[in-house]
């Protein structure tokens, strides 16, 4: 049946597609799951070590660009469901470099579908009848909103402002016309920002969090201003199962967490959690590491999402609230040193220090 069938992830090495792993096979009866990514930097091999040993767990190194390979694995595992992660996800860098954003979102998101419909053909009716491609995707997609404006929910119209949201909006629109046109079974979250552990430290949380650690500035961009509403990345796993279980085929649903909070405050939150949690710090008050920094072009001012869709539908709801949330993702930073330096060797650290050490415009 359905239930022994394994489930195709794409880029389960990255930060949710990781949690998502992890919590997957903390499920009863959870099916295998064939974990596709390319490990480019944002994926790490080491954050699935807690599943590498589980028979039902199978991780390949590829890209989803190779339509060959996709259709290999859907022939060979025979999966019940796609559930699509993979992208280029840092806006910073689908502004220095928007191609890779293309490629991977937009024509991988394509390769995907069009293995995905290929094989759909060959199944059986009663097959038919469960499949589901589950695309993954972002709030950003909506562009942005005045202070007073209403919440960003499933019929906003899409206005995406950067390379990073025009690659997904692209995407999501790919995906919606797999449905109507080759009545492939898709299913489409759009989410707001995530937070937790095993986060790349070039995202705000990780990054001020690293950053403090060593006694490094803590850049915040602009005024510090804009407003985005949290997720803890588990509340979205949870999203995802709940969505592929119970959600309507054809449809989208926005998933948020209700915590809309500036970036400033957001900052100013992990230098006290820091504060407390390590107390003999050299650089407490972590506080005095903040540096006001030139914006971000096209930044954009803010971000909400109204959840009720999801939330009436299919009764899901954040369980987390942002303060616990945050001080557990500060309190697993804190024991897992070694996770962010194997991350951040290398390449990565080049980068960083070009986009964000030149810009600090305060002493240090
Ligand atoms: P991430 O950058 O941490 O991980 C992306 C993963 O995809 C990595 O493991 C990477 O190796 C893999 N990958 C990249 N290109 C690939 C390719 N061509 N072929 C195969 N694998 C490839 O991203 P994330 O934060 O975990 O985001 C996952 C998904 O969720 C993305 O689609 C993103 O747009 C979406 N999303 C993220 C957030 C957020 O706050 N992080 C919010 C909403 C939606």
């Amino acid at each position: 049946s359905n239930q022994d069938q394994p489930v195709l992830i794409t880029g389960g090495a990255g930060f949710i597609g990781a949690n998502f792993v992890l919590d997957w096979f903390k499920q009863p009866n959870a099916r295998p799951l064939i974990n596709l990514d390319k490990l480019t930097y944002a994926g790490n091999f080491a954050s699935l070590a807690p599943v590498q040993d589980n028979p039902a767990y199978h991780f390949v190194h590829g890209d989803i660009l190779d339509g060959e390979l996709v259709a290999r694995l859907l022939r060979e595992h025979h999966p019940s469901a796609i559930l699509h992660f993979a992208a280029e996800s840092h806006v910073d860098r689908s502004i220095s470099g928007p191609e890779a954003f293309l490629k991977t979102n937009i024509d991988g998101t394509f390769v995907l579908l069009r293995e995905a419909h290929t094989y759909f053909q060959t199944l059986t009716p009663e097959e038919q009848v469960t499949f589901r491609f589950l695309h993954v995707s972002t709030d950003e997609v909506y562009g942005t909103l005045t202070p007073d404006a209403p919440a960003f929910h499933e019929d906003t119209p899409y206005a995406p402002n950067s390379p990073y949201a025009a690659s997904k909006a692209a995407s999501d629109h790919l995906v919606r016309a797999w449905h109507h046109t080759y009545k492939l079974p898709t299913l489409v979250t759009n989410c707001s920002n995530n937070y937790g552990p095993l986060q790349f430290p070039e995202k705000l949380i990780p990054l001020m969090i690293t950053q403090a650690l060593t006694g490094k500035p803590l850049p915040v961009y602009g005024d510090g201003q804009q407003v985005r509403d949290w997720l803890y990345v588990g509340d979205h796993c949870s999203a995802i199962r709940a969505v592929l279980a119970g959600g309507r085929i054809g449809e989208t649903y926005n998933v948020g967490g209700g915590n809309q909070r500036a970036n400033l405050q957001v900052v100013n939150t992990l230098c006290d959690l820091l504060d407390e949690l390590v107390p003999h710090s050299p650089y407490a008050p972590h506080k005095q590491l903040i540096r006001f920094v030139t914006d971000r072009p096209g930044h954009d001012r803010r971000y909400a999402i109204d959840a009720r869709k999801i939330e009436s539908e299919l009764n899901w709801h954040a369980t987390e609230s942002f303060e616990t949330g945050l001080r557990k993702t500060v309190a697993w930073y804190l024991a897992n040193t070694a996770w962010t330096e194997n991350v951040t060797s290398g390449a990565y650290k080049n980068w960083i220090q070009q986009n964000y050490s030149h810009r600090t415009e305060s002493g240090e």
